[in-house]
């Protein structure tokens, strides 16, 4: 089971993540867990994206893809693997069959978590959380029993910036345009399944077991 996990933010890929690492044997692979494990490993392509990252500065492709090829050749890819958040752009997915190609494997699904825009909009933007101890609620759909103080620990509820309005209408424009041409080129492959995230988090996993169930 070679698997991609795609969706834009607030499609709620965590939680299918998460589902699907408690059902398959397969190893959830995301790339800022890949990251922190090459760097904290200390491999040399690991030192190599540290000093990007140190410096603020964007990993480039080629020690990113790098470590993504040390990674998919650990024991316990050989099952297969769920790779979430890479590759971000076609010439990534490229360079991805080329390292798979070489490892004698290929991607088999590519899942794409589907949802309405305005409902993301709606979604990510009533998003508060605690000050103190970092729980997300929902203005409408998880509020806390008193507004402005977490349920938990008395803590005071906050917007980050990530989710106040604009940023969020910007954040899902710049996911649109990366992602659009990445799912062109899945679908071109035939391993592109679109999955109606619109819908209660067992009912999507629901359809992504049929596609796993598949392979
Ligand atoms: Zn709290």
């Amino acid at each position: 089971m070679n698997v991609l996990l795609m969706g834009p933010p607030g499609a709620g890929k965590g939680t299918q993540a998460d589902l699907i690492k408690d059902r398959y044997p397969i190893p959830h692979i995301s790339t800022g867990d890949m990251f922190r494990e090459a760097v904290s490993t200390g491999t040399e392509l690991g030192k190599e994206a540290k000093k990007y990252m140190d410096s603020g500065k964007l990993v480039p492709d080629e020690v990113t893809i790098g470590i993504v090829q040390e990674r998919l050749a650990q024991d316990d890819c050989k099952e297969g693997f769920l790779l979430d958040g890479f590759p971000r752009t076609v010439k990534q997915a490229e360079a991805l069959d080329q390292v798979l190609a070489k490892l004698g494997k290929k991607v088999e699904a590519a899942i794409n978590i589907t949802v309405p825009e305005d409902i993301l909009y709606e979604r990510m933007s009533g998003r508060i959380s605690c000050k103190d101890c970092k729980t997300v609620y929902h203005l409408k759909f998880n509020p806390p029993a008193k507004a402005g103080i977490c349920d938990k620990c008395g803590g005071e509820l906050i917007q980050r910036s990530d989710d106040q309005g604009d940023t969020v209408k910007r954040r899902l424009e710049v996911y649109a345009e990366q992602t659009n041409p990445l799912i062109e080129y899945y679908e071109k492959q035939g391993v592109l399944n679109d999955i109606d995230g619109n819908r209660d988090s067992q009912a999507v996993f629901a359809d992504i077991v049929k596609v796993m169930e598949s392979l």
